[in-house]
């Protein structure tokens, strides 16, 4: 048994969980749902919610549902619907069947909403939508009644049916909940129920052309799957009282109904997250689609090389809190790195080459020398990497003048080639007309290869390689923060969003690999050496294999830690 002491702390949702388990109440049940809307694709705040709400469940031997929240016919789809199915499971979380839509239930909101009228708590009003909204007034100020407001129940009943017939056009009436023009929360000043709309919708078809509001579904929606725990982000806290306000009017004090629990959305740094703006930039096309590895969205990151399991670590590692908080995208980065790190395979690669010649290597000759595969898990093995007279390398690791500190190579300066020999530069050509460095010249210490004598002789630096004639010509694509700024959504100087998109977001080069990645699939994941982690692009095919830079290998967030 686990000691008080080395018991994790619990965050704030999990102790409401454990002490409504302690009271049992709603007979010990724990039902969590994670409901979308499907009306884009999901984010990493998404994946906050779905470990949240699937972990809960899975934690407290409980269940959760998947939820589809389709009650806007004009902004849904079922290619969202199915993205949003492909991404839970990805995740590697189990909804076990139990896939609902708000639109099954669709008639049943329909009986409730009767029974509200029915009670004289509801009303159809002839309003336009711009009035309602005027006539709301402020925090401050109660709003106007409508006139509308005192029709008698028959005559609501009368109109809300034809309503639904499909006699009146879109605007023309809506149903409001007769509240309380006077609330403080404006959310309570007569809101509106359904609303006319001749949309198409992705379940029901041309069936409805009145839809019920998320407010008059989403805590209905709840109550009928039995949900215990209906967990959401704070900006529902003022919608709490309408959602309990609905249920009292249509089940007994006494009978179970769910409980609300608010916690922070996720903020990320350099990110936006608001799924109208991701739309936004997939419309106009300042990303390849949802999944661009640019994007925030759970297919983007899958597209980059993250893997469920550093998302669901990152979901871990920023727990869950009551106030909004912005978290540090390093935090993100970190958690792919921590997993890729002890999974992906080591490769060299080189991404900006310059072609250095062994002046005293033998023409003609190739070796086959031995590269640890993961030192991180030897149980990967090795294997061996041909080496020879000419390489690539990479053009940053030489400088014709270094400044102090420079332990790459340089005129005169020696450094070690991985898993090979230790060289030395002897001259430099230059491309005449525009200066640039062709080609590097070096010799090589043939005591220095590992297994002989001086396989140990240290030098300062390290580079890597390739041979020129066995590297394999690739695309890799290297990409940088979508958003210049931290907080791209800030309007503090009135500026939109887009202006803060980065032009230097993604860099498509080509560049070299050892060909033993020949033949990796789709998101095969490897380790560049001193390049970073890349991902195989499903873009690539038998001619050209694709990479994308998942991450570079420098860890701000450990750093950040450690300074902590
Ligand atoms: P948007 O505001 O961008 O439209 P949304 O919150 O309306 O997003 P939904 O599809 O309604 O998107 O979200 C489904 C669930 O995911 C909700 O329970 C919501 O609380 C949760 N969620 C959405 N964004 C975040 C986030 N950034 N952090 C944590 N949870 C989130
Ligand atoms: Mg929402």
């Amino acid at each position: 048994m686990e000691s008080e002491q080395n018991k994790p702390t619990l965050h704030f949702i999990q102790a409401i969980v454990e002490e409504d388990l302690r009271r049992s109440k709603n007979e010990k049940r724990i039902h969590t749902r994670f409901p979308p809307e499907p009306n884009g694709y999901l984010h990493i705040g998404h994946a906050k919610s779905i470990c949240l709400n699937f972990g809960l469940a899975q934690q407290y031997n409980g269940m959760c549902n998947l939820r589809f929240d389709d009650t806007n016919p004009a902004k849904e789809d079922v290619e969202y619907v199915d993205s949003i199915k492909q991404d839970v499971r990805w995740l590697d979380f189990d909804w076990e069947g139990r896939e609902y839509y708000a639109s099954d239930y669709f008639e049943q909101l329909y009986g409730f909403a009767i029974e509200i009228i029915k009670q004289g708590k509801a009303y159809v009003c002839d309003l336009s939508a711009e009035q309602i909204s005027t006539d709301r007034g402020t925090p401050t100020r109660p709003g106007n009644l409508s006139p509308y407001r005192e029709r008698n129940v028959e005559e609501n009943l009368d109109l809300f049916k034809r309503m639904r017939d499909g006699e009146f056009t879109e605007g023309a009436r809506v149903l409001r909940a007769k509240i309380d023009m006077a609330s403080p929360n404006m959310h309570m000043r007569d809101p509106i129920m359904y609303r006319i709309l001749y949309a198409h919708h992705h379940r029901t078809g041309d069936k409805w052309c009145i839809y019920p509001t998320y407010d008059f579904a989403h805590g209905q929606s709840d109550f009928i799957e039995g949900i215990t725990h209906s967990i959401c982000t704070l900006e529902f806290e003022v919608h709490r009282p309408l959602y309990d306000w609905f249920l009292d009017q249509i089940i007994e004090p006494e009978s179970y109904r769910p409980q609300q629990i608010e916690f922070a959305r996720l903020n990320l740094s350099y990110t936006i997250m608001s799924k109208r703006k991701l739309l936004e930039l997939v419309k106009n096309s300042h990303v390849a689609g949802w999944d661009d590895p640019r994007m925030p969205t759970i297919s983007g990151l899958r597209r980059r090389g993250y893997t469920p399991e550093s998302i669901r670590y990152f979901a871990e590692k920023i727990g869950v809190a009551k106030r909004d908080n912005m978290i540090d995208v390093a935090l993100l980065e970190h958690s792919i790195r921590e997993d890729l790190n002890k999974h992906s395979l080591r490769r060299m690669a080189v991404i900006n080459p310059v072609k250095l010649v062994i002046d005293n290597y033998p023409e003609g000759q190739v070796e086959m020398l031995e590269a640890v595969n993961n030192p991180e898990n030897i149980g990967a093995g090795t294997r061996k990497i041909p080496f020879s007279k000419e390489l690539y390398i990479e053009r940053e690791d030489f400088i014709e003048n270094p400044p102090s500190k420079f332990f790459r190579l340089s005129p005169g300066n020696e450094v070690r080639l991985k898993y090979a020999y230790i060289i030395r530069c002897e001259s430099i050509m230059k491309n005449p007309e525009t200066g640039e460095i062709t080609e590097i010249h070096c010799t090589y210490d043939p005591e220095t290869r590992s297994g002989l004598p001086n396989s140990n002789r240290k030098v300062k630096g390290t580079i890597h390689w390739l041979s020129v004639a066995h590297a394999l010509p690739v695309e890799v694509r290297l990409f940088d923060r979508l958003f210049n700024v931290e907080n791209p959504d800030s309007q503090e100087e009135g500026q939109d969003y887009k202006t803060h998109l980065s032009p230097d977001s993604l860099k498509v080069v080509m560049g070299f690999t050892e060909n033993s990645v020949i033949g990796a699939k789709a998101f095969d994941k490897f380790q560049f050496e001193r390049l970073g982690y890349f991902c195989v692009d499903p873009e690539s095919c038998n001619k050209k294999l694709i990479f994308n830079r998942t991450v570079t290998l420098k860890d701000a967030w450990a750093k950040i830690e450690k300074r902590q």
